[in-house]
C-alpha cells in the first residue's frame, strides 16, 4: 500500500472527527458551572489516578527524576485543575457594566461564551502539562478540543490518551497523534480557536493558517530570556536559583534563564558559585554527572547535537568554557556547561539554546544591558537579582517583556493568578487561570435597551433644540 492513500485516510478521519465536534460544541454553549467542575473533576481524578503511569512515562521520554516531574509537569497541571474548578462559576459569570452619559438607561454586560471547536498543538518539554494544562482552560470554558501532542513523547502521548478517552467522548476532547504532517492536516480545518506552545517559528506557521479561516489564537512561544545578576544581589542566591531553572528538565524549558548579564565587580565571585550548585547537585565530575540519575537527557540525538554544535561553535568564536562542555549524542547528554567571554557573534547568543548550557556575560552598567535587551526580539520571561528597588523600577519601566521576575526564576508559572504568555515573538494572548479561560471565551458583549432612551431624544428630523442637545453630549461626554 503506498504512503499516499494513508495520508488520505489519516486525513479524512481528522475531517471527521473535527465534524463531529460540531454538534458538541453547539451543546456546550449552553452547559452551566456544575456540568464543567464535574468534567474537571473527572479529569483531575484521571490525572491522580494514573500518576505512577506519568512518572514512568516521563522518565522514559526525558530520563526526567520522578520528583522532578512531580515538581514541574503533575504539581502545575494538578494546581490549574483544582483552580479551575474551585473559580469556574465565578470566571462564567456575565460582567455587569455601567452605562456611560451616551448610553444612559441602558443595562450593559459582557458574557464569556465558549469560543467552540478548538485545536490545541502542543510540544515535548514539558509534555503532560503543556497539553492537559490548556485543556483544562478549554473545557472550563465550555469548548470542544482536539490535541494534538509533540510526536517526540510517545509514552506521555500514551498515558494523555488513556486519560481523555476515561473522561471525554471523542466527539468532544481526542487526541489526534502524528507530526507536522497531522499538524498541517488539522490547521487546514476551521477551527473557531487555536492553541498552540511550541517555537516561535511554528508558531508562525500555524499564525498564517489560521489566518485562513480567521480563527483567533493563543501563541505560547520562546526565545531568549535574559537573566540580569547586579552588584548588590544575594550572588549565593542567584546562584542557587539561576542554576536550578537552567538545569531543571536539562535547560529544555521555555522560561529557563538562556543567558545571564553578571555586573563586572561579582563575575568571578557568581560563576564559582554556579560552579559548585552544579557540583553539589549532579557531581563533580563529568562521569558522576553523567551517572546522576537527577540529570535529565534531551529529548532526542538531534537536539543533543544541535546544543553541542553550539558549544563547539562558541568555542571556535573564543568563549571560554568556565565547566562543564561534555557531551555524547548516543546517550543523548550534555553536561551543565557555563561558558564566558561569549561574542555577539557567536550562535549561541542570537538563538534560544534550550538545553543546559549558560552564557555569562560580564556589564558595567545597567543602561548597556536594557539596550541590548530592547535591541532583541522581546523575551518570554527578564529575571533580575538586585537588592536595588531602582534596578527593579528602571527594568520594569524601560523594557518588555512576558513575566518579570525579581528574585526568583520559573516560579511565575505556578502562580495562577497570574496571566502566564509572552509578547510578540515570545508569544500572543495568556493562559492560566482566569486568563486561560478568557482565551478560549469569547467575550460577548449584551446591551439591553432600558424603559428610557436618551437617544430617542435625538432621532431627525433635527432642529435647533437637537443641534444643541448634541452639542452639549459632545462638550460633557466622558
Ligand atoms: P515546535 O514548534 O517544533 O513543535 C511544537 C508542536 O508543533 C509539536 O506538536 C509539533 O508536532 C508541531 N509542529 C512542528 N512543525 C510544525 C509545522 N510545520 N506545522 C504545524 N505544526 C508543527 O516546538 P518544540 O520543539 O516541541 O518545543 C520547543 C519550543 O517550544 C521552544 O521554542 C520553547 O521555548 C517553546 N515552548 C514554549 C512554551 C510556552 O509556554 N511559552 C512552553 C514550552 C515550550
Amino acid at each position: 500500500m503506498s504512503a499516499m492513500p494513508d495520508r488520505e485516510r489519516a486525513d479524512a478521519s481528522i475531517g471527521k472527527l473535527f465534524e463531529s465536534h460540531a454538534a458538541t460544541a453547539l451543546r456546550l454553549r449552553r452547559s452551566g458551572a456544575t456540568e464543567r467542575r464535574l468534567k474537571l473533576t473527572k479529569l483531575l481524578n484521571a490525572v491522580l489516578d494514573r500518576k505512577d503511569a506519568i512518572l514512568d512515562a516521563v522518565q522514559r521520554d526525558l530520563s526526567k527524576h520522578p520528583t522532578e516531574t512531580n515538581l514541574t509537569e503533575v504539581f502545575p497541571l494538578v494546581g490549574e485543575v483544582k483552580h479551575a474548578i474551585a473559580n469556574v462559576k465565578r470566571w462564567m459569570k456575565p460582567q455587569r457594566i455601567g452605562p456611560t452619559m451616551a448610553t444612559l438607561g441602558t443595562t450593559s454586560r459582557v458574557m464569556y461564551q465558549p469560543r467552540g471547536r478548538c485545536l490545541l498543538i502542543s510540544p515535548w518539554n514539558y509534555p503532560l502539562s503543556l497539553a492537559l494544562g490548556p485543556l483544562v482552560s478549554a473545557v472550563a470554558a465550555g469548548n470542544t478540543a482536539i490535541l494534538k501532542p509533540s510526536e517526540f513523547t510517545p509514552h506521555t502521548n500514551g498515558v494523555i490518551k488513556d486519560i481523555v478517552s476515561a473522561v471525554f467522548a471523542t466527539d468532544e476532547v481526542a487526541v489526534v497523534e502524528g507530526d507536522a504532517q497531522t499538524a498541517t492536516a488539522l490547521l487546514s480545518l476551521p477551527f473557531d480557536h487555536i492553541f498552540f506552545t511550541g517555537s516561535p517559528d511554528v508558531g508562525k506557521i500555524v499564525m498564517a493558517a489560521a489566518a485562513r479561516h480567521l480563527a483567533s489564537v493563543t501563541l505560547e512561544l520562546g526565545g531568549k530570556s535574559p537573566v540580569i545578576v547586579d552588584a548588590t544581589a544575594d550572588l549565593r542566591g542567584a546562584a542557587e536559583h539561576i542554576i536550578w531553572g537552567k538545569m531543571v528538565n536539562a535547560g529544555q524549558t521555555c522560561i529557563a534563564p538562556d543567558y545571564v548579564y553578571v555586573h563586572r565587580d561579582v563575575a568571578d565571585r557568581f560563576v564559582e558559585l554556579c560552579r559548585s550548585t552544579v557540583a553539589q547537585r549532579y557531581g563533580d565530575s563529568d562521569a558522576a554527572i553523567k551517572s546522576s540519575p537527577d540529570f535529565p537527557r534531551m529529548i532526542h540525538r538531534r537536539h543533543a547535537e544541535r546544543v553541542a554544535r553550539l558549544m563547539d561553535e562558541a568555542v571556535q568564536s573564543g568563549s571560554r568554557i568556565a565547566f562543564g562542555g561534555a557531551s555524547d549524542a548516543e546517550s543523548r547528554y550534555v553536561a551543565p556547561t557555563l561558558l564566558r567571554d561569549v561574542p555577539p557573534s557567536a550562535q549561541v547568543r542570537r538563538e534560544e539554546i534550550f538545553g543546559p548550557v549558560l552564557p555569562v556575560l560580564t556589564f558595567d552598567a545597567l543602561d548597556t544591558v536594557i539596550a541590548e535587551i530592547n535591541a532583541a526580539p522581546k523575551p518570554l520571561a527578564l529575571y533580575v537579582w538586585t537588592k536595588s528597588e531602582r534596578t527593579v523600577e528602571a527594568l520594569q519601566t524601560n523594557t518588555s517583556s512576558g513575566s518579570l521576575c525579581v528574585n526568583l526564576c520559573i516560579q511565575q508559572f505556578t502562580q495562577h493568578n497570574l496571566p502566564f504568555g509572552g509578547v510578540n515573538n515570545s508569544g500572543i494572548g495568556s493562559s492560566h487561570g482566569f486568563f486561560g479561560f478568557k482565551a478560549f471565551s469569547h467575550e460577548r458583549a449584551v446591551m439591553s435597551a432600558g424603559p428610557l432612551s436618551a437617544l430617542e431624544m435625538l432621532f431627525p428630523p433635527y432642529d435647533a433644540r437637537k443641534r444643541r442637545l448634541s452639542e452639549m453630549l459632545l462638550k460633557y461626554m466622558t
